[in-house]
């Protein structure tokens, strides 16, 4: 992988008004630096000068393979949720839940909004999100044509990246099941590794995903 300074616009003189070159102006992510970026050969990346965050990375096939990681994604998340979770035993009993079953529980009570609350950051934001990527990502990735509001679709995708809280919600079980493994033997269903799959799955997309470039193509390819 080659390294390809980006230039500063200072190198390059003033910016032209007539010019387009504007579009081509990049903020750094982290400390706002202002670069403009020549068009980055597939394979090598450019990072700030400053505090070298990297600004873009464009991959051969990228936005197909993420695509294909979401749809996998998406996949292990109803898993996630219709399998069971958990099994506790203790004094002979049996007790059997799934992330459904979980929800269901605070859904008939006082604690009614704390059920929706995990339904939406653990469930439905991760699925929505996984579900917006393809949308937007899989015509792309064959080349066509963006979808009818993709632009919109992968703003709000962007948006509810944060409050995504999948891998949050396994770090928090972890901790709950070394207290928990004291008092009665648990043993973790299909549904707890379908989880820790999909944090791993979408730690490496994220990580594939150059969103430069995904907002670059959307915007060339919607003219
Ligand atoms: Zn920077």
């Amino acid at each position: 992988m080659t390294e390809t300074d980006p230039m500063l616009p200072t190198e390059q003189g003033k910016p032209d008004p007539n010019d387009s070159a504007i579009e081509d102006l990049v903020a750094c992510p982290t400390c706002d630096a202002l670069y403009r970026l020549p068009n980055i050969p597939i394979g090598s990346r450019a990072r700030c000068l400053r505090c070298h965050t990297v600004l873009t990375a464009p991959r051969e096939g990228a936005m197909t393979r993420i695509a294909m990681l979401a749809g996998t994604s998406a996949i292990l998340m109803i898993a996630a949720v219709f399998f069971p979770f958990l099994e506790l035993t203790a004094a002979g009993m049996v007790q059997r839940s799934s992330v459904l079953d979980v929800v269901l529980v605070f859904a008939d009570g006082p604690f009614v909004g704390l059920a929706v609350a995990v339904a939406a950051l653990i469930v439905v934001l991760p699925l929505a999100r996984f579900l917006s990527l393809i949308y937007v990502l899989a015509p792309m990735g064959l080349g066509w044509r963006p979808a009818p509001y993709a632009i919109a679709v992968f703003r709000m995708a962007e948006r509810i990246r944060p409050w995504s809280m999948a891998e949050i919600f396994i770090v928090g079980v972890a901790v709950a099941l070394i207290k928990v493994a004291g008092l009665a033997s648990l043993s973790l269903g299909p549904a707890f590794w379908a989880f820790v799959a999909l944090v791993l799955i979408t730690a490496v997309k994220d990580n594939f995903m150059c969103r430069l470039t995904i907002w670059k193509t959307l915007e060339h390819r919607s003219q």
